[in-house]
């Protein structure tokens, strides 16, 4: 039988030190803030039933839960440095451990990002991590620093989270092939990192956040925060490459209103925009400009040729098919 303490040091605690002063094993962590920086600091929560299905596989569940943390970095425009883990587990499966900590460390080793303290307690699974990033001053991409005239961008692609949850919930048929690649972006999500730290170091975004809950309450948030509005072009939306082969309505309803992207979308002024291009290139991560922001608060949608469009944002909140 594991013990709490034999858990940990087993599984979570690593051979070889990184960072931080003092890491696991004592009351509190300490980590020595890099000079002139500032801390952007961001938890996120997993619950079982809520966030994953119940079962969910191990590895995966230790990728994402770090990569959702990872992606706030990213909106922030900060750099990965440290991060928390409080676990509430069931039982000390250790099969279950071993993944969990396979996932989870790869991705943290990628982002140079150090695991340095926790909790540890039994109850039903949850995952809680806390990342430490940092920052210069001034340079952090926030929520309310969207102006007028701005161009509204996004990386990579949306939807193919949300197609994969449909496919799952049995509201769209998905071939067995498309059923794995969409649900691949719903498990295991990329956090913009490399793009998010250039955006910011170069100074060439203005706004931020990251895509969790779909593209239109995320800019809303932007929009809300920054006191604007925008217009959008609904056909300019990039659809992951499952959900761009499926009927239109379908593509613009998940690519407006998908969840679990881990994009950024993030707004600029015009003149940045080839510096933007260079940038995107410069980190492989795709960009698009979708739409702008204006003055007028709410958010407008046009086709791609400009023509307004009506699309009922509650309709696809509550999108079935
Ligand atoms: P305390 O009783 O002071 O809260 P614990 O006994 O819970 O400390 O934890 C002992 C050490 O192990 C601490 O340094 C804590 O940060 C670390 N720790 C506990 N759980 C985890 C975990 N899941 N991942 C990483 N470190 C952990
Ligand atoms: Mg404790």
């Amino acid at each position: 039988m594991l013990s709490e303490f034999d858990l940990i040091k087993h599984y979570f605690v690593r051979p070889v030190p990184g960072r931080a002063t003092l890491g696991i094993g004592d009351d509190c962590a300490l980590l020595a803030p890099a000079p002139g920086m500032q801390t952007a600091i961001s938890s996120d929560m997993l619950v079982e039933g809520r966030h994953f299905f119940a079962g969910e596989d191990a590895q995966r569940l230790g990728h994402k839960s770090l990569a959702v943390n990872l992606s706030d970095l990213a909106a922030m425009g900060a750099r990965p440095v440290a991060f928390t883990l409080a676990l509430a587990l069931p039982g000390a499966d250790r099969a279950w451990l071993e993944g969990f900590a396979r996932g989870l460390f790869a991705l943290a080793d990628a982002h140079g990002c150090e695991l340095i303290g926790g909790d540890t307690t039994k109850g039903p699974l949850n995952i809680c991590i806390t990342v430490l990033g940092e920052v210069a001053p001034g340079r952090a991409l926030r929520r309310d620093a969207a102006q007028a005239g701005d161009e509204v961008w996004v990386s990579g692609t949306l939807g193919d989270a949300r197609l994969a949850l449909a496919g799952y919930r049995g509201e769209v048929a998905l071939a067995p092939d498309a059923q794995a690649a969409a649900g691949t972006r719903m498990h295991t999500p990329t956090p913009r990192v490399a793009l998010g730290l250039l955006l910011a170091e170069r100074g060439l975004a203005r706004a931020a956040i990251d895509v969790s809950d779909g593209l239109v309450g995320d800019l809303g948030h932007i929009l809300e925060r920054s006191g604007v509005g925008a217009t959008l072009d609904a056909d300019a939306l990039p659809a992951g490459p499952v959900l761009a082969g499926q009927p239109r309505a379908l593509r613009r309803a998940f690519t407006a209103a998908g969840g679990d992207d881990y994009e950024l979308c993030f707004t600029a002024p015009a003149a940045a925009r080839a510096a933007i291009l260079e940038a995107a290139a410069a980190c492989g991560t795709p960009v698009t400009r979708i739409g702008r922001i204006d003055a007028a608060p709410g958010l407008r949608w046009t086709d791609a040729h400009g023509a307004p469009l009506a699309l009922e944002l509650s309709s696809f909140d509550h999108f079935t098919q």
